[in-house]
């Protein structure tokens, strides 16, 4: 395993991290706690989770696998957010976290999901900085982190905030390109870096011949290729990865574990050899989901993908009926309210795209 200081804070944490939010069935505990433990016994010592992950279950989980691991003496630091911005709320949401997550202390504590500058701005009026200044004061929580789904400058000027240890944004092997310039922040003000999604929602996986180009080796699978063209960048301290499975927990691993990592030169050949443009993919983060006239909006951005990912003309229209039962047509149902576009990670044109789908032909 690599272990790399979280930005300036002594602490070394292991390149691979652990994210709580995809387990495949979050009542089977047992296999969700197995999951915990395979990854710490085989050296991540970095667990994420959120408030809202399955609702509670996600916490709930975190709960007893961490505890199983203070049994086994397996070392691990915890991670977990609010999106709460008023000090009450706040010190609720923490005080159930805490009981819930059954632990005196959070490690990193992230300001979650800053959609924008002015949702940022929002915040900060409604004393978010102040609240966890004073939680990190009573040892509540060990630092101040921050989750965005900025990019470009935007995300720049968050981090220029003096009082954030670290960040953890969205960055894979397809989107590298759009959150390139938040690391001149994270050099210049050596904070931790962690990135989320590095699997593209399982786009990476479910897409081997298209992101070919990431393989240096004969024998590794793509996702242990996408993993190494993380763990290349220098910048990056850990990349999260959110396990459905043990497998796939010890499909990581190998990558996390093997002497082969790539030099800076590679992973610049490797910048330069994706030749496909892969910008512009709905990752499947659902955080758009909220739709006033209840359009699915994930499931028809995945058909857009499928168009975007493969060759054949009717890659919407089969995805949308073949996996999704949906009808083209019902697309338009859009009211162009904007709500998905603002809320949309990945800044997509939900809108223009819902119209291009509303007038394929239904099959
Ligand atoms: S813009 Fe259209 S799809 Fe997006 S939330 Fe509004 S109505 Fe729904
Ligand atoms: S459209 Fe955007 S917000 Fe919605 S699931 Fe896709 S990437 Fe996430």
């Amino acid at each position: 395993m690599i272990y790399r200081e979280y930005g300036s804070t002594g602490k070394m944490v292991s390149a691979l991290g652990f994210g709580g939010m995809r387990f495949k069935d979050i009542k089977d505990i047992d296999t969700c706690v197995s999951m915990m433990l395979t990854a710490a016994r085989g050296g991540v010592n970095y667990f994420d989770t959120a408030p809202k992950y399955f609702g509670t279950g996600s916490e709930e989980a975190f709960a007893k696998g961490l505890a199983t691991m203070r049994n086994e003496n397996l070392p691990y630091y915890l991670s977990t957010k609010t999106d709460e911005s008023h000090p009450d709320c706040i010190r609720r949401e923490i005080d159930a976290q805490l009981k819930r997550l059954d632990v005196n202390y959070i490690d990193f504590y992230h300001i979650w999901c800053i959609t924008s500058l002015d949702n940022w701005r929002e915040r900060k009026k409604n004393g978010v900085l102040e609240t966890f200044i004073k939680l990190k004061e009573e040892g509540l929580i060990k630092h101040i982190c921050v989750s965005s789904h900025l990019i470009g400058d935007d995300i720049k000027e968050l981090l220029m905030e003096e009082i954030f240890e670290g960040v953890l944004f969205g960055y894979s092997a397809y989107n590298f390109k759009t959150r390139q310039a938040a690391f001149d922040a994270i050099t210049d003000r050596r904070i931790g870096c962690v990135v989320m999604n590095p699997l593209g929602g399982g786009i990476i996986p479910g897409n081997p011949e298209i992101f070919r180009f990431l393989q240096t080796v004969p024998d590794e699978t793509v996702v242990q290729a996408a993993l190494r063209f993380l763990f290349a960048h220098q910048e990056i301290t850990i990349s999260l990865v959110g396990f459905e499975t043990e497998e796939q927990v010890n499909e990581a691993l190998a990558a996390a574990n093997s002497p082969l990592q790539l030099s800076p030169d590679k992973l610049k050949q490797i910048k330069k050899n994706a030749t496909v443009s892969l910008e512009g993919i709905c990752t499947g983060c659902q955080y758009c989901d909220h739709c006033p006239v209840n359009i699915p909006i994930p499931k028809y951005m995945d058909a857009y993908n499928q168009k975007i990912l493969s060759d054949s003309k009717t890659a919407i229209t089969d995805r949308l009926f073949w996996h999704w039962n949906l009808k083209p047509e019902d697309a338009a149902a859009c009211i162009e309210c904007g709500r998905c576009e603002e809320e949309c990670t990945q800044h997509l044109n939900i809108i223009e795209r819902l119209k291009e789908i509303s007038v394929l032909p239904s099959k």
